[in-house]
């Protein structure tokens, strides 16, 4: 556990977002006008513009896009090394940078499937982490 993050910032824009992870689901935004998912939150959609968003609940599985093990680290992370930082590709297509727990680091390779498991870092603060679905 990190010994001392900063405090989240939550706007309106990733209110829904935060609220999602500490009940334990991976919502993502979907433009209503162009159907394309959206990540990380905002109020205007990256592909169309349209500035009508729904939130909706991934099924928290993907795949590893790319990754790094990071065996140096500062601030609050040092003592945690080392561990995986990985960019995942949801199945809805959006991707988003996390860490992979709980394997083995000669496992962990590009293209492996994964799931979204939630850790609980600090009162009030949920994030998203992921396993390899074995
Ligand atoms: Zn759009």
């Amino acid at each position: 556990m990190p010994a001392q993050l900063p405090p989240l910032v939550i706007d309106s824009d990733s209110r829904p977002y935060w609220e999602g992870l500490a009940q334990g689901e991976l919502r993502i935004q979907r433009c209503d006008a162009c159907s394309r998912y959206v990540f990380y939150p905002r109020a205007i959609c990256p592909h169309c513009s349209s500035g009508q968003l729904s939130w909706v609940t991934t099924t928290g599985k993907g795949t590893i896009y790319s990754y790094t093990v990071a065996h140096q680290a500062f601030g609050p992370f040092a003592a945690e090394v080392p561990f995986v930082i990985a960019v995942v590709e949801l199945e809805e297509s959006v991707r988003m940078m996390t860490r992979i727990v709980d394997a083995p680091h000669e496992q962990v390779h590009i293209g492996a499937a994964v799931h979204v498991t939630f850790a609980t870092i600090s009162e009030g603060m949920t994030l998203p982490y992921f396993q390899l679905t074995m």
